[in-house]
């Protein structure tokens, strides 16, 4: 048992030093990976609240969502990118222009 108090890796909730395992979601104090997946899938299946960083990690890292966004916006920002360099060049032509006496 560890000698601290310590914050469940599967639900967040806080738990005494003496505790072995989690007095919310009944995860042990030294989890592994699947048994974080597993008591907190056990834990939210019931109904069960997951708290702070338990929250956070329980959240796909990205969805498809994000990911069409983040080629939406890199797309869009390409295309902003090279708008931005055509209209300098027709810039410069028009400069050149002006300098030979072009209309
Ligand atoms: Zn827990």
């Amino acid at each position: 048992m560890p000698a601290y108090a310590w914050t469940c890796l599967a639900c967040g909730q806080s738990n005494a030093a003496a505790a072995e395992s989690c007095g919310q979601c009944a995860c042990s104090a030294t989890p592994t990976s699947r048994e974080i997946n597993t008591a907190r899938q056990r834990f939210t299946d019931r109904g069960g609240a997951l708290q702070g960083d338990a929250l956070m990690a329980a959240r796909p890292d990205l969805t498809g969502g994000d990911v069409a966004s983040i080629l939406f916006h890199l797309f869009i920002g390409l295309f902003g990118i090279s708008l931005n360099r055509r209209r300098g060049s027709n810039d410069a032509t028009a400069a050149e222009h002006a300098r030979r006496g072009i209309a």
